[in-house]
Parts: C-alpha cells; structure tokens; sequence
C-alpha cells in the first residue's frame, strides 16, 4: 500500500481525481456543492460510512482524498443513485463513487476494513470467468479471503435456501464469454 504524508502527496492525488472527475459527464459541476447535506441524509448506508457523500467533497476540498479512499465508505455505496437523484446541484455521485473505487484500485489503496473491498475483488474474479454472478461461489471466495469459519455461521441461511430452491450452488457461463473477456482485456489496456 501507498502511504501518503504530507499535504504535497493528498494534494496530487486530489489533483489526479478531479481530473478524472471532469471527463464524467456533469463531472464538473461537483465544484458547485454547497454542502447541504440531502445526498448523506438520502443515503441507505450513509450512517455506517466514515465519510458520506458530504464530508467527501469536504474532504476533497481539504486535500485529504486519501482519507477516504483508506475508509470503509466507496465499499459501502450500494449505487442506489439516491444522491445523485436529489443533488440540487446536479452532482453525478454514485458515479464519483465509482471513479473513487478505480482510483483507489489504481494507487494500490486498501482500506482499512477490507470486507466489502474483499466482496467486490471477489464479484470481479467471477465477472471475469463467467460473465455473470453466481452467489455460492461468491460466498466461498468472499469467506476464504476473509475467515473460512466464519462461514459456520450461515450454514443455516444457506440450508434453509437451498431446500427452497432459491440458492443455485452452481457457475454458469454467459454465451459471449470469450467476446466479454476481450472487451475487458482492451479496456484494462486502455488503463
Ligand atoms: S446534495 Fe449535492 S450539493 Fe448537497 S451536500 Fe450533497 S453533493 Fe453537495
Ligand atoms: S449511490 Fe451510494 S452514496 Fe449515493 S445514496 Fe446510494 S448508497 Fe449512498
């Protein structure tokens, strides 16, 4: 990991996503925030982050971006496009929530609690192989990266699911896979 001190260090690296920022479309428009707040109070998992939405443009203003990218926040976005939808000034935020993900992926940048960064490198893996999820294999990856035990404990769910049919312990592969994986393969490219 990438340990950033100083102010020169947060500066750049702000610097580096603001101007990723501006090739999103209405990018630009996350300079006019007035910071009242409606994006974090619509937020369903606003009041489990480390920063809301809110405190990210504050903390982009102050230069500490890497901050939150260490944080427990981009992992927790459920991309329900709440904030985006009421932003009274416009601002595409579950679209900045993404470009923090690449960015902290890019730099190298893990947070600090890594289970929904864990969760997500585990969806990707399955993306990449299969083209589509499939939630026994996720389960098993997620587990094995953070506790094979503590799987124990939804053994229970998961019977009880598979008994009524609604979990398939199966992968199965989507037609195109072979066109997928070199979409993504010009796309990594592209980086
Ligand atoms: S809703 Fe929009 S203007 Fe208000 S604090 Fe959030 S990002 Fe800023
Ligand atoms: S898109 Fe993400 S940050 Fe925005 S309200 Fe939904 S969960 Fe919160």
């Amino acid at each position: 990991m990438r340990v950033i001190d100083g102010k020169v260090e947060g500066r750049e690296l702000t610097k580096k996503f603001l101007e990723e920022v501006m090739l999103i479309p209405n990018g630009e428009k996350v300079n006019m925030c007035i910071q009242c707040g409606t994006c974090s109070a619509s937020c369903p998992t606003g009041y489990a982050m480390d920063f809301t939405p809110r405190q990210i443009v504050a903390a982009l203003r102050a230069n500490i971006i890497h901050e939150v990218l260490v944080s427990n926040s981009v992992w927790l976005c459920a991309s329900c496009y709440a904030c985006t939808v009421r932003c009274p000034a416009g601002i595409p935020w579950t679209d900045i929530m993404y470009q923090l993900k690449r960015l902290g992926e890019d730099e190298g940048i893990i947070p600090r609690v890594k289970k929904g960064h864990e969760l997500a490198t585990a969806f990707n893996s399955i993306i990449d192989k299969y083209g589509l999820s499939a939630e026994f294999l996720l389960m098993l990856k997620f587990y094995f990266r953070t506790g094979i035990f503590k799987a124990l404990g939804q053994l229970g769910f998961a019977t009880k699911m598979l008994t009524k049919g609604r979990l398939d312990l199966g992968a199965h592969k989507i037609k195109g896979i072979k066109g997928l994986q070199k979409m993504m393969a010009v796309m990594e490219e592209r980086k």
